[in-house]
């Protein structure tokens, strides 16, 4: 099994890459960033819950993202392998993400973590509100937030997986395939 944490601030790149390494590699999309959108335009309760708080670009709170990614794992249990989009974002996440994934005997194989100045970030996702139409991607302020939330409580993760062996950095900035090609070349060295 191939377990991978794509890990990296909003604007990163991570749903891009992600999708191309499901393809080359023949493992599970898991974007709670996805799923969370699916339970908005779904009208679920969740959904209308999540949609004020991700408008403010704050998290949603760890229980409602675990909760999503428990029952996915379950429902998922006999494929070749995640990759984690957007999730693990707090350090309560990433242990109970290691709790789940332990206790079935498929840890997580690496943390690959795409490294772009965070100065850019605001930038790009102001851009690529333009063109998804995502509302949170327009709001400048909701924007800068999101960079906040990333740097005062995801980015401390990167010691987490450090502490583990498990932390592996690739540079985020370049050309599509330049980092699809950086990071193809990581997972070889690890599997
Ligand atoms: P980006 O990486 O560009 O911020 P995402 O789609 O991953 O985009 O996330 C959009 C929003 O969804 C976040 O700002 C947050 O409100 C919510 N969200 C997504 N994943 C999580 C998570 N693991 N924990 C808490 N909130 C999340």
């Amino acid at each position: 099994m191939l377990n991978i944490i794509l890990f990296g601030p909003p604007g990163a790149g991570k749903g891009t890459q992600a999708a191309k390494l499901v393809a080359r590699f023949n493992l599970i999309h898991f974007s709670t960033g996805d799923m969370l959108r699916a339970e908005i335009k779904a009208g679920t309760p969740l959904g209308v819950e999540a949609q004020k708080i991700m408008a403010k670009g704050i998290l949603v709170s760890d229980e409602i993202v675990i909760g999503i990614i428990a029952s996915q794992i379950e429902l998922n249990a006999h494929s070749n392998g995640f990759i984690f989009d957007g999730f693990p974002r707090t350090l309560a996440q990433a242990v109970a993400l290691d709790e789940l994934l332990n206790s079935r005997n498929m840890p997580i194989t690496a943390t690959l973590a795409l490294d772009v100045d965070t100065a850019e970030l605001t930038k790009r996702i102001l851009l690529r509100g333009k063109a998804s139409g995502r509302a949170d991607d327009q709001n400048e302020e909701t924007v800068k937030k999101r960079v906040q939330e990333y740097v005062s409580k995801t980015a401390p993760l990167k010691d987490y997986y450090k502490r583990q062996g498990k932390l592996h950095t690739v540079n985020g900035i370049g050309s599509m395939d330049e980092i699809f090609d950086s990071l193809c070349n990581e997972i070889l060295i690890i599997r």
